[in-house]
């Protein structure tokens, strides 16, 4: 299963945002800055190997090369819980575009239920993260990336918070191209779905309902 397409952000500050994240007793205040924190941290991880391209600069002192992203950055954050991570990684690439998917599970099935997409034309040549904190079952996130492929994105990466082995495995049969970037894998889902030991509903401790 740690296939080289599997990488755990392995940090002490992570592990702290972590802990944070999943105390029952944590603010939604509190939760929503460990969730941005701990986004950050992943996706500077996720993005270690994005290209760039140089570009003349000019210091007070001389001239020299800089970098530039050689490729558009799009984040696309599943609703809900996708958007807790998008503040936190905007404060690292402020210039990226942010494209949403609507998927919600069907309590009853937990299968993904698609309502909303609105994908910018750019996917094709962009550098592609898609944001889903929770990688439970793995619906919701193999039904994204369907998408974000049949509309031409081939540079996907899938960055989250918690994985666990199930979520994992389905994903990575299902679009085993696509690198899965996480700060935790956990034990097991439960009969309801959730993962354990997890932080229990990742949208609603963001949100607070
Ligand atoms: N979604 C969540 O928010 N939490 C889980 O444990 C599983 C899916």
């Amino acid at each position: 299963m740690h296939g080289s397409h599997l990488h755990v952000l392995d940090h002490p500050i992570a592990k702290v945002c972590l802990t944070q994240l999943r105390h029952r007793a944590t603010s939604p205040e509190r939760f929503r800055v460990a969730m941005q924190r701990l986004s950050a941290l992943v996706f500077t991880e996720a993005s270690r190997d994005i290209p760039l391209v140089n570009m003349p600069v000019q210091t007070p002192i001389m001239d020299t090369t800089g970098s530039i992203f050689a490729s558009p950055i799009v984040l696309v954050p599943i609703l809900r819980a996708g958007l807790g991570m998008v503040d936190g990684i905007l404060s690292l690439v402020p210039d990226a575009v942010v494209a949403h998917l609507g998927i919600c599970r069907d309590e009853e099935t937990a299968r993904p239920q698609s309502y909303y997409a609105k994908l910018p034309p750019l996917l094709s040549s962009a550098e592609v993260f898609l944001l889903d904190p929770m990688l439970a079952t793995g619906g919701s996130a193999i039904e994204a990336t369907r998408q974000l492929k049949a509309v031409g994105a081939s540079r996907i990466r899938l960055v989250g918070i918690i994985a666990c082995p199930e979520g994992i495995q389905a994903f990575t049969a299902a679009h085993p191209d696509v690198p899965v970037h996480t700060s935790a894998i956990d034990q097991r889902l439960n009969d309801r779905s959730y993962i354990v030991p997890g932080l229990g509903d990742a949208g609603d401790r963001y949100f607070g309902t």
